[in-house]
C-alpha cells in the first residue's frame, strides 16, 4: 500500500528503462511521478499517427529473443507478454529468391542448428565449417576487451568472406546496429552466446503484434493504477541536488523529489548536467559516446506480396523484411517494413531516392512486388538509434550510481552488461529501481532477473 508519506520519486523519461523503473519503483511503495518530453510512451521504441500517411507506424520494427529474460518479466508485469508473437525458424533469402530456412532440432545445444545450418544453400560447405570453427572459438566465453574489432577476430580465426558477409555480418549488424569493423568483441561473443549458442530457446524471435505504444502504454496504466502520475510533454531542462532532495526544472515548473531516477539518452542527459565540477568524469564519461543509425523504409502494395511474415535479406543495402500486415493482422494486402540497420550510407540520401533503391532490391527477392502497385510510402531515419558498441566503450558506461546520493541513471548506454536493446533498457530501469530502493530502505528486493540457464553442452562454458 502506498501512502502520503511514501517517499516521492521522479522518473525521468517514458522509454523502456524509464517505464520498467517506474512500475518497480511503484511496486517497491514510492510515489512515481513519470516526466515524459513527448506525448506518448515507448521512446525510441514506441508508434505514432504518421503524418503524410495517415498510418501508425512503430519508428521502427522492433524484435526481441527468447534471452530477453527482463523484457520478458516486464512484459509479464505489465500484461502484454500475449502480445508478442514467437517465430523457430528463420528464411534467409537471396538475391533471386532462393531461400534457407535456419530452425533448431533435437540436438543439444550449441549444436541445435546444425542441421538446417548444414542443408542452408547460402553457404558453401567452406563457408560452414568456418563459421563452425568460429562458433567453437566462441562457446567457452569471452577474454575481457582487448581493443579488437570483431572483424579483426574474424579474420584472425579464417573466416571466408562468404561466411562474414552472409553470416556474421547479417546477424551482428543487426544485433548490435555498428559495422564489423566498429564492434568490440566482447558485444559480438555476448550476441552470439546468448542468443545462438546457449539454447533453442534462447534463439526464438518474438515480435510484437500490436504498435509498440500499445505495448507500452500498458506500463503507463500500470504506474497510475499505483497512485503514481504519467506526465506527458513534460521535459526536464535541469537538477539541482540538495542534501535533502532533488529539484526538478521542468516545462512545468519547478517541483521537489526525495530521489529522482534520470533515464535519458546520454546526449540529453549532457544537457541537463550541472555546471559544476562535480558532473565533469560524468559529462567526460557521456563524451566518448557515438551513436549509430538505423532507417526504416515502410511501403503499402495493393496486393499481398509474399506469404512469409519476415525474411532475411542478403547481399543488398536493405537487410530485413517485417511484413507488418500479416504480423498485425492488418487487411490482405501487403505493408512491409524493410530494415536497414548502421544505415550510415542512406544517412544524406533523400526519401525519394531510398524508396527506389529498396523497392528495386525488394523486387529482386519478391518477384511478386513487380506486378503489385506501390500505393504510398515512407521512410524513417532514427540518425541516432542506438550507441556504437566500439572497442573500449563499456569502460565508460556509467552504474546507476552517480556522485549527487539521490540522483540515479538508467538507459540502454549504462553499465548493464547488455548491448542497445529493449532488454538493456529493462535491466538498466531495475538496476536503477534496486538501488533506489536499498538507498531509501524500502526493499532489499533484486528486479533484474536472471538470464537464461545454458542447455546441453553449453554447461560445460557456465
Ligand atoms: C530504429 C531503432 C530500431 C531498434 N530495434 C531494436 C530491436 O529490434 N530490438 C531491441 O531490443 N532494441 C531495438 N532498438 C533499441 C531500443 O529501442 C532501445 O535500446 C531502447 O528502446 C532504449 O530505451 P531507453 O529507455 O534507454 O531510451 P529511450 O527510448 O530513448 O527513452 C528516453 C525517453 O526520454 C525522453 N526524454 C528525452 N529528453 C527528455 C527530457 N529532457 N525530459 C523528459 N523526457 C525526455 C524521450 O522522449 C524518451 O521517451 C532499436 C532502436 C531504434 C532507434
Amino acid at each position: 500500500m502506498i501512502t502520503a508519506q511514501a517517499p516521492k520519486v521522479a522518473v525521468v523519461g517514458g522509454g523502456l528503462a524509464g517505464l520498467a523503473a517506474g512500475c518497480a519503483l511503484s511496486d517497491a511503495g514510492f510515489r512515481v511521478t513519470l516526466h515524459e518530453r513527448r506525448g506518448f510512451l515507448g521512446g525510441r521504441a514506441s508508434s505514432y499517427q504518421h503524418p503524410s500517411t495517415g498510418e501508425v507506424v512503430d519508428n521502427c520494427q522492433h524484435v526481441l529473443l527468447g534471452c530477453c529474460t527482463n523484457l520478458l518479466g516486464f512484459y509479464q508485469r505489465i500484461g502484454v507478454v500475449d502480445k508478442i508473437r514467437w517465430y523457430d525458424q528463420l528464411t534467409f533469402l537471396e538475391p533471386g529468391g532462393r531461400a534457407s530456412q535456419i530452425e533448431a532440432s533435437w540436438l543439444p545445444a550449441p549444436l541445435h542448428s546444425a542441421p538446417s545450418f548444414l542443408r542452408a544453400s547460402c553457404l558453401e560447405f567452406k563457408d560452414k565449417l568456418a563459421i563452425a570453427r568460429g562458433m567453437m572459438a566462441l562457446a567457452p566465453g569471452a577474454p575481457g576487451e582487448s581493443g579488437e574489432s570483431f572483424l579483426q577476430w574474424l579474420q584472425r580465426h579464417g573466416q571466408t568472406e562468404r561466411a562474414i558477409e552472409r553470416f556474421w555480418k547479417t546477424i551482428l549488424v543487426s544485433a548490435l546496429n555498428e559495422d564489423l569493423e566498429r564492434i568490440s568483441v566482447p558485444y559480438a561473443m555476448q550476441v552470439l552466446r546468448e542468443s545462438f549458442l546457449k539454447s533453442a530457446t534462447a534463439g526464438h524471435m518474438g515480435v510484437p503484434g500490436v504498435p509498440l505504444t500499445e505495448l507500452y502504454d500498458a506500463a503507463g496504466d500500470y504506474i497510475r493504477h499505483r497512485t503514481g502520475a504519467v506526465k506527458f510533454r513534460s521535459s526536464v531542462e535541469s537538477f539541482r541536488a540538495e542534501p535533502s532532495h532533488v529539484k526538478l526544472g521542468t516545462t512545468d515548473g519547478e517541483a521537489a523529489f526525495d530521489y529522482v531516477v534520470l533515464a535519458l539518452p546520454f546526449g540529453m542527459l549532457t544537457r541537463i548536467l550541472p555546471e559544476t565540477s562535480a558532473a565533469d568524469p560524468l559529462r567526460q564519461s557521456l563524451a566518448r559516446f557515438e551513436t549509430s543509425p538505423i532507417t526504416g523504409i515502410h511501403l503499402w502494395f495493393d496486393r499481398q506480396i509474399t506469404d512469409l511474415d519476415h525474411a532475411v535479406l542478403l547481399d543488398r543495402t536493405i537487410q530485413w523484411m517485417f511484413h507488418k500486415s500479416r504480423l498485425l493482422r492488418r487487411g490482405d494486402a501487403s505493408y512491409v517494413e524493410l530494415v536497414v540497420s548502421s544505415s550510415k550510407s542512406l544517412v544524406e540520401r533523400s526519401r525519394s531516392d531510398i524508396v527506389e533503391l529498396a523497392m528495386r532490391e525488394l523486387q529482386e527477392f519478391v518477384p511478386e512486388a513487380r506486378r503489385a502497385n506501390l500505393i504510398k510510402s515512407t521512410v524513417i531515419k532514427e540518425v541516432h538509434a542506438t550507441y556504437s558498441p566500439r572497442p573500449g566503450i563499456d569502460l565508460h558506461r556509467p552504474h546507476p550510481e552517480t556522485v549527487w546520493p539521490r540522483v540515479f541513471l538508467a538507459g540502454d548506454w549504462t553499465a548493464t552488461g547488455w548491448p542497445a536493446t529493449m532488454e538493456g533498457a529493462v535491466r538498466s530501469g531495475y538496476q536503477a529501481a534496486e538501488v533506489v530502493a536499498r538507498v531509501a530502505g524500502l526493499s532489499d528486493a533484486s528486479y533484474v532477473l536472471p538470464d537464461l540457464p545454458p542447455k546441453g553442452l553449453m554447461r560445460i562454458f557456465y
